[in-house]
């Protein structure tokens, strides 16, 4: 990749600057044709939801479901969103991504109405920017989805990256009815404090927590924590990445309410899914 490449020319400290700049001149026009290949897609229609189910621990129920985006590319296949999320923050363009996403998202879900909620991820660069709450509305009013059914991530670095921001914004979405998780909790650096005072409805254990269960003593000591915190804040706990018998067993007696994971479901097109979804 291009990062790759950047950091084998930055750590030979034999090569000449010359090649030094040729290489990054070389990775900047590697760059610029990458992001506008990235909004092509988004024009082409390259752009494409998938969603992973989240079920309900102690009933085994199919409850939710999470759109995570995927770019169908012509030549490279499914590219996971890992591989252009973090250009597209850079350029801006994820404003734009996490906008379309959105509303795809909200109208998939009235065609799940047996579903409770739909989560949408929100990129810290879109939900630092002032207008994402009447976008939401907008969505709301154009799709008819009841705003309770829609559920909106964000990861606790981009809450803590301006706090105060943050929780305007958590405020103003709020008011609007949707509701709140913290994704990949644990991760970050959350002060409690401010924690204690943000209007979220769940918090998201990161998967890295659940990997390590049910053998690493530390890693359950962490969950069950997440868990009795969550509980005494008021707040729903879900527990991503679950993938065996043994690890959804324990969460469920640990008392964790939702839990998501290639145990219960990959992420797939809508079309894929059960028709009894
Ligand atoms: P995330 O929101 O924490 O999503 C969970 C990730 O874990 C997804 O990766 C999902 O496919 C993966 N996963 C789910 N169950 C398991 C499991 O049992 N085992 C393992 N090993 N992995 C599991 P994915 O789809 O590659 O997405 C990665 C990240 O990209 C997401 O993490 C999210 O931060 C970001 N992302 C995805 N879609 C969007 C989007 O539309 N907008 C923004 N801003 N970010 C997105
Ligand atoms: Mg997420
Ligand atoms: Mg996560
Ligand atoms: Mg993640």
């Amino acid at each position: 990749s291009a990062d790759a490449a950047l950091f084998k020319a930055k750590s030979d400290g034999r090569q000449t600057y010359a090649f030094y700049s040729q290489e990054l001149t070389r990775l900047s026009q590697l760059h610029i044709e990458l992001g506008s290949a990235l909004r092509q897609a988004l024009e082409l229609g390259q752009l494409q939801p998938h969603f992973q189910p989240i079920h309900d621990l102690a009933s085994g129920r199919l409850i939710g479901a999470e759109a995570l985006i995927r770019w169908r590319h012509p030549e490279r296949g499914l590219v996971p969103p890992g591989d252009f999320i973090p250009l597209a923050e850079e350029t801006g363009l994820i404003v734009a991504i996490d906008q379309w996403m959105l509303e795809q998202a909200c109208r998939q879900l009235l065609a799940w109405p047996q579903l409770e909620f739909i989560a949408v991820n929100i990129s810290s660069r879109l939900f630092s920017r002032g207008e994402l709450d009447q976008h939401v509305a907008r969505v709301l009013a154009e799709t008819g989805l009841p705003p309770h059914k829609l559920e909106l991530e964000v990861t606790e670095s981009a809450v803590m990256f301006d706090p105060d921001a943050a929780l305007d914004m958590m405020q103003r979405l709020r008011k609007l009815g949707v509701r709140l998780a913290i994704d990949d909790f644990g991760t970050g650096y959350s002060s409690l404090t401010r924690l204690k005072n943000m209007p979220v409805n769940k918090l998201k254990i990161d998967q890295s927590f659940v990997a390590g269960m049910p053998q690493d003593h530390d890693d359950v000591a962490i969950a069950r924590s997440i868990i009795t915190l969550c509980h005494s804040l008021g707040l729903k706990v879900l527990a991503e990445g679950i993938e065996q018998p043994e690890q959804q067993e324990l969460l469920g007696l640990l008392g964790c309410d939702m839990g998501q994971g290639y145990l219960f479901g990959r992420p797939l097109p809508a079309s894929e899914w059960p028709r009894n979804a």
